[in-house]
């Protein structure tokens, strides 16, 4: 089952004692640990090692930025190339997820609710179920799973993968309720009256920064998440996008992709400042979307729709769509006016990941501006845990 390719990279590993690549995981994965359980044969054992930190391994195997990460860190980097970690666990995981169940406890304890399906949601979702929790994950769209499914393109991570993730821990008895939007729907006195004991926000920040330039409310202009989520339904020739880090990159490649003829990406600063991935740059270059540094756009020109974009440097450019990838923020009409915000205008939770509002948590995008995957996982669990902590001191309704 594990081919010669794996057993080499698998042989890479010097086993260090004091493992430079699970200091540089944001979820300290074990990492010399699991080679040791894969090598020996134990991949069940290796799995639950995994899912001790996190249930998202297949999608952080294929999206983490392992460069700057577990492999960046690996001893081996220095004088040659790093152990190959990411196909590990992209092995492991894949393989756990096919072929592991696992023990859970009866659902004894009380009803808690999950705002949100991202990889925040549902990791602070199979945390609590673990522990007993009776848990119901309420999600604005049909379909679960956040940016991994409709922000992530699929030639980085496919969705059949993320179902697989999403299933695997639905599996366990966690109710889900579609369909439902928090802050319009339903707010927190309905799930209160419903007598949720505490209540998880995950929701992300899907609400994407603007320049503020004339013409930027014409219609063609979109946020990166608005754009990659409805791609098939948007109508392009010549896009713009702005911005300099991978969602940039996602999205000009995208449009490039879905049949754009022209893609330019307009970045602040200079090519070496761009935030995006190397790796992701030299295939957008490769794929003939161009670039223009050092500059902004200063006006969007057009009747209803765009035109064309009038540069910092007074160059216009021709397009009919502009996609804007400077940031995004948490939608607080639908968090609510009495939650906190911190300095840089996410929200504010103390160590335990709650909320200024007693009972109220919050993980991911929400909470942490350097938004990733592992980061929304890590979060999650430490919500998770506050919540646990927050009930059992209490003992709130007779947990
Ligand atoms: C294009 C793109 C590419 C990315 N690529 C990478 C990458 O390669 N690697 C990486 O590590 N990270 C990447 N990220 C970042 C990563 O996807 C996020 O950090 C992560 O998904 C955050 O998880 P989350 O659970 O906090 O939020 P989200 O994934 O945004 O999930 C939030 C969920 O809440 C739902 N929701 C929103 N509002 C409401 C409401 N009011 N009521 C109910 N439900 C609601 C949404 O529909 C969604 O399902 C990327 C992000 C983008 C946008
Ligand atoms: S730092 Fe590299 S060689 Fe050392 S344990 Fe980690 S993966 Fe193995």
């Amino acid at each position: 089952m594990i081919s010669e390719a794996l057993k080499e990279k698998l042989n890479s590993c010097f086993g260090c004692a004091n493992p430079r690549c699970s200091a540089g995981c944001p979820l300290n994965m074990e990492i010399p640990q699991i080679i040791k359980l894969i090598k020996a044969n134990d991949l069940e054992l290796a799995y639950k090692k995994i899912l001790e930190k996190s249930y998202f391994e297949s999608v952080c195997s294929r999206v983490c930025y392992h460069d700057k990460q577990c492999e960046g860190s690996c001893v081996r980097n220095v004088t040659s190339t790093p152990v190959n970690i990411s196909q590990i666990e992209k092995f492991i995981s894949d393989w756990g997820i096919e072929n592991v169940k696992e023990e859970m406890p009866d659902i004894t304890l009380s009803k808690i609710a999950v705002v949100g399906s991202g990889p925040s949601g549902l990791t602070c979702a199979i945390e609590l179920r673990k522990k007993g929790y009776d848990v119901t994950v309420f999600e604005r769209e049909e379909k679960l799973g956040g940016i991994l499914r409709f922000g992530i393109p699929e030639y980085r991570l496919p969705n059949e993968i993320v179902d697989k993730v999403i299933n695997n821990i639905l599996q366990y008895g966690i109710k889900v309720e579609t369909g439902k939007t928090y802050g319009i729907d339903f707010n927190l006195k309905d799930l209160q009256n419903q007598n949720f004991k505490a209540v998880f926000l995950g929701i992300g920040n899907d609400v994407p920064k603007m320049l503020q330039i004339p013409g930027i409310d014409k219609s063609g202009v979109y946020g990166a998440n608005e754009f990659l989520k409805n791609i098939d339904e948007i109508e392009f020739k010549k896009v713009i996008v702005v911005g300099g880090g991978n969602v940039a990159m996602d999205a000009a490649r995208m449009a490039k992709l879905k049949g754009a003829e022209e893609v330019t990406v307009i970045y602040r600063r200079t090519r070496d400042l761009m935030k995006a991935n190397k790796n992701e740059i030299e295939c957008a270059e490769n794929e003939g979307i161009k670039f223009k540094f050092e500059n902004l756009p200063s006006e969007i020109v057009g009747n209803e729709r765009v035109q064309e974009v009038i540069c910092s440097d007074n160059e216009k450019i021709e397009a009919d769509t502009i996609i804007m990838a400077i940031g995004s923020l948490p939608n607080y009409k639908q968090i609510g006016a009495e939650i906190k915000l911190s300095d840089d205008e996410l929200i504010n939770v103390n160590e335990d990941g709650e909320t200024n509002i007693e009972g109220v948590f919050a993980g991911g995008d929400l909470v942490q501006s350097r938004a990733t995957v592992c980061l929304a996982v890590k979060t999650a669990k430490i919500a998770a845990e506050g919540i646990h902590k927050k009930l059992n001191n209490t003992n709130i309704g007779g947990n």
